[in-house]
């Protein structure tokens, strides 16, 4: 945790469910609430289920946020979703650059860096995704790859945006397995000394995400760590009483 930040755990449920299912989940997180004082929520239902997930909530307690959005404002962009149009559904966040889309879509950090300015300028707060390679961390690249994909992603503005970096390193995503707690330690701290540097007097408080296999049985740990300020949850964020158990492992 870093001082006076106040811890943000955040589910990405991805490409999974009906929306029958998706609205049954919000409700089941919804209804747990009272268990959790110490963090806010966020949870990033894809783009067809965010009005359930935002009726449920009733814009309020929890955020709702996009998984990605367009680089451009509006126009001929057939299939793309914009910033403006996630903030009008009710969306205050959107996870950009996440390491499915880095693969799948070819994503670069110039690509994700228009995103996150296409989202400040429609109001929503970016959470940019970076994190390496079971190759690169092997190979001893693991923080120059993270340091640089950081210095290619983030906008000039993204500081004074409130933006969020989640650090998933992309071997720990899905598979179980994860960074040591010194290993997540060390990455966060030279993320917040790269953040501390280019944007004097915010980099020190722009919220840290960890994210990678995080479950309830590790969570407290992990949430505990310096320069560690919440979690990016996917898998166990399906489960509503598995994200709220993370949720509540933030010492209120
Ligand atoms: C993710 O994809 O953002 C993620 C952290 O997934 P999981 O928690 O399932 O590893």
């Amino acid at each position: 945790m870093t001082p006076d930040v106040r811890p943000l755990i955040a589910g990405n449920w991805k490409m999974n469910g009906t929306l029958r299912e998706a609205a049954a989940l919000a409700e089941g997180v919804r209804a747990g609430l009272e268990g959790v004082r110490g963090a806010d929520l966020l949870i990033c239902p894809t783009f067809l289920h965010l009005h359930v997930a935002a009726a449920s909530m009733g814009w309020k307690p929890v955020a709702i946020g996009g998984q990605d959005c367009s680089a451009e404002a509006n126009g001929a962009h057939t299939g793309d979703v914009s910033a403006a149009m996630l903030a009008d559904a009710g969306c205050g966040y959107v996870i950009l650059g996440h390491s499915e889309r880095r693969a799948d879509h070819g994503e670069s950090d110039a690509l994700v860096q228009a995103k996150a300015r296409a989202a400040i300028a429609a109001g929503l707060i970016p959470i940019v995704c970076v994190g390496e390679t079971e190759a690169q961390r092997d190979s001893g690249e693991a923080e120059a790859v993270v340091a640089a994909q950081l210095a290619g992603s983030l906008p000039p503005d993204f500081a004074g945006a409130k933006g969020v970096v989640a650090y998933e390193p992309v071997w720990a995503i899905g598979t179980g397995r994860t960074p040591t707690n010194d290993d997540i330690a060390a990455m966060h701290g030279r993320m917040r000394a790269e953040l501390a540097g280019r944007f004097p007097g915010a980099g020190e408080t722009t919220r840290l995400l960890y994210g990678g296999s995080v479950k309830p049985s590790n969570a407290a740990a992990i949430l505990a760590l310096p320069n560690v300020d919440g979690a990016l949850v996917g898998g166990a964020s399906l489960k509503a009483e598995d994200f709220l158990a993370i949720a509540a492992a933030v010492p209120a």
